[in-house]
């Protein structure tokens, strides 16, 4: 991995550079180049553009690691909006939402778990009745029983609900078996959080060979994969094994962030896969940011310029 991966998503977690960093609009050229922007319409707006490209959306309103009940009152009450927006023009054939627990509740010193799974139904059920799903994210490892837990009980009413796992955590591979089966949403990802060695693979290489374990058990099982990486080998090998577990187009997806290899984006959905494009809108933008900047250190100085002429 990077040498600057690890202190990049150690200053994450520093609320000094958080306060300075979050001074700085949306609109400055290296967060627009991840966020399409602040508001609910900038993210509808954006979903727009993306479906009449022929690709498909999910949309997430950034935040994480909520403390207060009302902030997290807010957010369920975003969400509600923005699948309101989404029904309104039409989108929600092509567009679902993501959604992390700690920005509904999750991480609250008192009863988090519950508040959560209550906020998150409420998310789900607006979302079933605009017709379209809610995909949990995964957080860091000390929230992916709690996050599995909360999604079992949530697909006891609304199976539909997809979830996330990460290649990089040594237990993936047997989360993917557990969740290979029909109906199952689960979108593969190689993850994105600074975690100790006792719980992940720290070595790309051996990430890489995780996520390929992970992408044969989910391509071979009866669910349905939602394969995200902008790695041009993962991409490849994924497009090999649905061919070899005999998996039509359209029995899995390619999912890929807002603003990274649109090029790529618009080739796979031409060539006839389901392509999903990642949007995270909002004011919380700066974890979001700096885990994006950790994975690409080349956009650092841009970054910091930005951050200068600010
Ligand atoms: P990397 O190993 O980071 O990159 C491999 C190659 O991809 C690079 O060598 C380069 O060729 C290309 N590439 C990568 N980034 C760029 C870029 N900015 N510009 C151009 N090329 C690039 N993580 C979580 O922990 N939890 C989640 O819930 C979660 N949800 C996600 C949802 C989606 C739809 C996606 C796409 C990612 C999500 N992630 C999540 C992030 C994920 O875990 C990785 O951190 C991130 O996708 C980078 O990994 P990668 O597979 O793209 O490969």
């Amino acid at each position: 991995m990077s040498l600057l991966r690890q202190p990049i998503l150690l200053l994450a977690r520093s609320e000094k550079v958080k306060k300075l960093v979050s001074t700085m609009p949306v609109s400055s050229g290296i967060v627009t180049s991840y966020v399409p922007g602040e508001t609910t319409e900038s993210a509808v707006d954006a979903t727009a553009g993306l479906v009449d490209d022929g690709l498909r959306a999910t949309l997430d309103f950034l935040g994480e690691d909520t403390l207060d009940a009302e902030q997290a009152e807010a957010t369920v009450a975003a969400y509600l909006d923005l699948l309101q927006q989404l029904g309104a023009r039409g989108l929600t054939r092509n567009a679902e939402v993501s959604v992390k627990l700690s920005a509904i509740g999750q991480a609250l010193p008192e009863n988090g778990n519950k508040i959560a799974l209550e906020n998150a139904r409420t998310i789900c059920r607006a979302a079933r009745n605009a017709g379209t799903t809610v995909t949990l994210d995964m957080e860091d490892h000390t929230t992916t029983d709690s996050t599995l837990a909360i999604l079992r009980e949530l697909r006891k009413d609304f199976p539909e609900t997809g979830a996330v796992l990460q290649a990089y955590l040594h237990r993936t591979e047997a989360d993917c078996r557990a969740l290979a089966y029909e109906g199952s949403r689960v979108r593969l990802c190689k993850g994105a959080y600074k975690e100790p060695e006792s719980v992940a693979f720290q070595e790309r290489l051996d990430v890489d060979k995780s996520y390929v374990r992970c992408l044969k058990v989910l391509l071979a099982g009866q669910g349905y994969p939602m394969i995200a990486t902008h790695d041009p080998r993962m991409v490849e090998i994924a497009s090999s094994l649905a061919s070899r577990y005999g998996r039509a187009q359209g029995s899995y997806e390619f999912q890929m962030l807002y603003g990274i290899r649109p090029d790529e984006q618009k080739r796979l959905a031409e060539s006839g896969e389901t392509m999903r494009v990642y949007i995270p809108y909002g004011l919380e933008w700066y974890g979001y940011l700096m885990r994006r900047l950790a994975e690409r250190p080349q956009n650092l100085s841009f970054f910091l310029k930005s951050l200068i002429s600010k």
